[in-house]
């Protein structure tokens, strides 16, 4: 069991965030420090403890970020968005801050209202 982290608390909504869409499987949510018009941060619900970054993904937890890589294209195709970036920022020389996979969804484009 890795050290519960921010994400964790947003994710069992003991801090808020600005959530723009929700299932089962994953939440998306407004990055608090925007660095692009549509700045989101994608997580999955379960075995996130499993993946704390990329560089601990195995064979066994390649479906997570699978999962949020497919989710960011349907929720872009749901808001008409066709160009975005996609990224993970790996370990703290990579720039990762929060030691539960997410991903990094920037656009130029805004979310449909
Ligand atoms: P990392 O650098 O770990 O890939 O990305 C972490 C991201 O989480 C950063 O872009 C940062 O702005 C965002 N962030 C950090 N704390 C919070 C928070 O409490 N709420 C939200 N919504 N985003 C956060």
């Amino acid at each position: 069991m890795t050290e519960r982290t921010i994400f964790h608390k947003i994710r069992d909504r003991e801090i808020p965030a600005d959530i723009v869409y929700e299932d089962e499987d994953v939440l998306i949510f407004q990055d608090i420090h925007p660095k692009a018009p549509t700045h989101l941060l994608l997580i999955a619900k379960k075995d996130a403890d499993f993946v704390p970054s990329i560089a601990d993904v195995t064979e066994e937890t390649a479906h997570v970020p699978l999962l949020l890589i497919r989710k960011a294209q349907q929720f872009a195709r749901e808001q008409g968005i066709d160009g975005y970036k996609l990224t993970f920022h790996v370990g703290r020389g990579g720039g990762q801050e929060v030691f539960y996979l997410h991903l990094h969804f920037m656009s130029q484009q805004q979310l449909a209202s």
